[in-house]
């Protein structure tokens, strides 16, 4: 799948639409899939032991939605049929839901009360070939976890998606839910008569029931793990595609194409640029991996409440609807929306043909995934600057991810599935794709195709693990990649590079690269291989007018192996202006800048003219930043200088980004309020001196409108562009700034009830009812506080997207007193959150809450500071907890100490 967009604003539901519990089973009341039982967590080793006796000959799996349009039905009867071989007599399958009605196993019936534990169902006198059939009833989701129902607003329609990854098919059918029992599923969905209703492989029966339902039966799907297993069904909004490439026997693979989105946002769907992507990567992958797309059809949908960016169902591809732009779209959004496509569309090799065993593995398919789109960006779209957003935003996410005490390899120790939902991390993904890039700069882009070729012939409709990746591309480059592997992928830990120069006059004595690299998890050095450039720069005069630009004089390729590298070639060349280690991004390491460059840097980085550069500059700024050894009030005013000419929006919006966190979390509490001032008027400026209608103009419009949260003084101009009294020519006031500006009113206390109320009038819409709820759980106000606790904390009581509106009005930074009595609790209720939300809701309330913004105290270590020995107190105390939700403290905690630190630090 790919990783939660930065998308701003997501759809929503109506407010409040909890799912109703108190289904039963004849053991007792189900508590929904808001209890973890123990059984739920299936094991590597319970995995790997039914694998060992069992084969999955094929499912058929019945849904009847007929009922999903009546809000006082919560459940859906769900039959499963499954033909297994077997070498033991018992095992178990999964389903997590309301109740199961029957189980027969071979003519014989079970007793649904004896052999269901609210997880898994045991079965027995199991010979040979065997057929199990359970009916059951699977509860509609409103967590988007398993089968999600969305009733829009705007229209009342009702609209149903699945999503699975890692294991929540479970909620939808009985299944064996791990991904190395691949099998033939067929599904046969009963819905509306008159909806869309999608699966992985085309419909090949529509039977009309006569009683406004009808029954659509799918064709057999090839072999596939069942957490990439789908179906969608609404009256959604369709437009058709056709893609058709050569097949090697001279003959035409013919693909139907589709793009499908919420009816009421089909004004807003541009169908054609999604379709024109969708083309080009299918060309692409087509031709490089050489083996022609497995999957029949390939429809893509945008879907509402979703958690994730996208997911890739094989020939039904879910996404965000975030991704339907509702309001004025940069180019890094469009750029950013291509690339999800493409990752997606990659993983219908890496990932759904060729399949990760277990969990361990996941980054075998989200790595390859993360790096191709963008790489298949560059070759194939118009996104050719794809590597500039991922040197920059991608690795940032690596290297925060990187230095957390929970950091791992990237080919991870995953023993259980709630270790594997933890796992969709900036390792997986982002690391894992930074490496790949440093293997192809290291065994070369013909080597690594060629590798994947061949790996995909050996392996399709299989399972595999690293050694047999290995061997792929170790066959094809020649190479022995068992020490690169076990450096970079068996390793944890974020490597330092920086350049070392001596001069001799105006001349370079030498330039050494120093490795700085210790395993966090092991505290051993790691000396990684890394094949990097170095790159010299230097001011010369523009042609056509007074200014300077920093351009490239040098490009040194070479081996980084060491502690100290010599770079051999740089001897006697003039001294640069700048050193920048890891030029064109290479490799993965976080960059340290020496005087002289940081000193160019802090004086003409807007001048750098090569955008891969720049944004690697600031990449080694903003690393600088959080290590506290550059302040945060030196960072902000970098970008109030230089992100004025910064033309690539994905890294400016970054850089706005990173500029507010810098003044939120890294700058001491005595400077705040005047970094506040400055970032807001300077967001201000920028926005006046924007081209109109450019990208610029709206990145700082959105950098505005969130610094204003905590800048009570600039809420007249707000009003005044609210209100058209202060228009900024080419601005679009279109509901996404419009909601973000009431937002910041709301929170500094500058907008009432009526005015928010007004705002929803015009924009009677799921997103527009969601950034409403945000608005109002602003208010500055103890009560509004203590409410959006209560209901954050009430199982059910939110969709996901409410719940991260809420939580986003709740932790607003200007209100630091208002949450700060909510720090105990917090604590107090960390055990029960994740007892009672399903680990998706209980993951957002545990990272969202934590009391993150607080101020170093004079004289006071950081981590004696009352909130960060609060958390370590828990920590010591809750050794028991799950590991899940002590993961997340302890990054909340670490988070927390390296804003001390830093604030700490930037002390005169
Ligand atoms: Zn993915």
């Amino acid at each position: 799948m790919a990783c939660p967009v930065d998308a701003g604003a997501g759809a929503a539901s109506v407010h409040g639409g909890g799912e109703p519990v108190g289904a039963t089973t004849r053991r007792g009341v189900w508590l929904s899939a808001t209890v973890t039982t123990t059984t739920e967590n299936l094991s590597r080793s319970e995995a790997a032991e039914r694998s060992a006796h069992l084969d999955v000959r094929g499912y058929r799996v019945e849904l009847d939605l007929s009922g999903a349009t009546d809000p006082g039905r919560p459940t859906f009867t769900s039959t499963t049929t499954v033909r297994l071989a077997s070498t033991t007599p018992s095992t178990f399958l999964d389903f997590v839901g309301p109740a199961v009605r029957s189980v027969v196993v071979n003519g014989r019936a079970l007793d649904p009360d004896a052999c269901y534990d609210g997880a898994r169902i045991s079965v027995d006198r199991l010979v040979d070939d065997n057929e199990v059939i359970i009916v059951a009833e699977a509860a509609y989701s409103r967590t988007g976890e398993g089968l999600h129902r969305f009733v829009d607003p705007v229209d009342g329609q009702t609209y149903l998606y699945t999503q699975y990854e890692p294991a929540d098919s479970r909620r939808v059918f009985a299944v064996l839910e791990q991904p190395d029992l691949k099998a033939a599923f067929t599904f046969v969905v009963t819905a509306p008569s008159g909806w869309q209703v999608l699966s992985n492989q085309p419909a090949v029966a529509v039977e009309d029931r006569g009683d406004g339902t009808a029954t659509t039966e799918f064709a057999p799907t090839p072999p596939l793990s069942s957490y990439l297993t789908a179906v969608v069904a609404g009256p959604y909004h369709r437009v058709d595609g056709h893609w058709s490439g050569p097949l090697p026997d001279g003959g035409t693979l013919e693909v139907p194409l589709g793009v499908l989105c919420r009816a009421s946002l089909a004004e807003h769907l541009d169908a054609e640029n999604l379709l024109t992507v969708t083309a080009q990567g299918l060309d692409f992958f087509h031709e490089h991996f050489a083996y022609p797309y497995p999957w029949g059809k390939y429809d893509q949908v945008l879907v509402p409440e979703y958690n994730l960016g996208a997911m890739e169902n094989p020939g039904c591809v879910t996404f965000t609807e975030s991704y339907v732009f509702r309001s004025a779209a940069t180019r890094a959004q469009h750029a950013g929306r291509a690339n999800t496509i493409l990752h997606e569309m990659a993983h219908m090799w890496f990932g759904d043909l060729v399949t990760p065993r277990w969990w361990d593995d996941l980054w075998l398919k989200e790595s390859f995934a993360d790096y191709m789109g963008a790489h298949a960006s560059v070759a194939a779209t118009e996104y050719t600057d794809a590597w500039v957003a991922f040197a920059n935003r991608r690795k940032a996410w690596a290297y925060t991810q990187d230095q957390l005490p929970t950091t791992h390899p990237i080919v991870a120790d995953i023993t259980d599935l709630e270790a594997a939902k933890q796992n969709f991390d900036g390792i997986t993904y982002a690391k894992g794709a930074a490496v790949l890039k440093q293997l192809v700069a290291y065994v070369g882009t013909d080597a690594f195709f060629a590798g994947a070729r061949s790996y995909f012939r050996e392996h399709a409709f299989a399972t595999t693990a690293l050694p047999d990746l290995l061997r792929a591309l170790e066959a094809s480059s020649g190479r022995d990649l068992g020490e690169w592997a076990r450096l970079w992928l068996q390793t944890s830990g974020t490597p330092e590079l920086t350049a070392e120069l001596q001069a001799d006059g105006d001349r370079i004595a030498s330039l050494r690269v120093r490795q700085d690299a210790t395993d966090p998890l092991t505290g051993r050095t790691v000396l990684r291989p890394h094949r990097l450039a170095v790159g010299l720069y230097d001011l010369r005069d523009r042609r056509d007018d007074e200014t300077v630009e920093l351009v490239r004089t040098h490009r040194l390729e070479l081996d980084v192996t060491g502690a100290v590298t010599d770079v051999s070639e740089a001897a006697g060349l003039p001294v640069p202006a700048l050193v920048l280690v890891n030029d064109d991004d290479l490799t993965y390491g976080k960059v340290r800048l020496d005087p002289r460059s940081l000193a160019t840097a802090t004086e003409h980085l807007g001048a750098l003219s090569d955008p891969l550069a720049r944004s690697l500059v600031w990449s080694a700024l903003w690393n600088a930043t959080r290590d506290a050894l550059l302040p945060a009030e030196h960072f902000v005013e970098l970008v109030l200088r230089h992100g004025a000419t910064e033309d690539d929006s994905a890294v400016l919006v970054g850089l706005v980004t990173d500029a507010r966190t810098a003044v939120e979390r890294y700058a001491p509490p005595e400077q705040r309020e005047d970094l506040r001032a400055r970032l807001a008027g300077g967001s201000w400026a920028r926005l006046h001196e924007a081209e109109p209608g450019s990208d610029a103009q709206l990145v700082w419009a959105r950098s505005l409108a969130r610094a204003a949260a905590t800048t009570p003084a600039v809420a007249p101009r707000l009003r005044g562009l609210l209100q058209g009294t202060e228009p900024v020519a080419g601005l679009p006031m279109d509901p996404e700034l419009r909601w973000a500006l009431w937002q910041s009113l709301a929170a500094v206390g500058a907008a009432s009830l009526e005015d928010l109320d007004g705002e929803l009038e015009r924009d009677r819409t799921a997103d527009g009812a969601t950034q409403h709820l945000a608005a109002v759980s602003s208010f500055p106000d103890a009560d509004v506080k203590a409410t959006s606790w209560e209901t954050l904390l009430t199982p059910r009581s939110l969709s996901n997207d409410h719940v991260d509106a809420t939580i986003s009005g709740f932790t607003q930074p200007w209100h630091r007193e208002l949450t700060a009595p909510y720090t105990e609790p917090y604590f107090e209720a960390l055990r029960q959150i994740w007892a009672r939300h399903s680990i998706e809701i209980a993951g957002r309330l545990v990272r969202g809450l934590y009391p993150s913004h607080q101020d170093v105290e004079p004289g006071l270590d950081p981590a004696d500071h009352p909130v960060a020995a609060r958390a370590s107190t828990w920590l010591a105390d809750n050794a028991d907890a799950p590991a899940g939700l002590r993961r997340l403290v302890l990054e909340g905690h670490d988070h927390l100490l390296r804003s001390l630190r830093a604030q700490a630090a930037a002390r005169p």
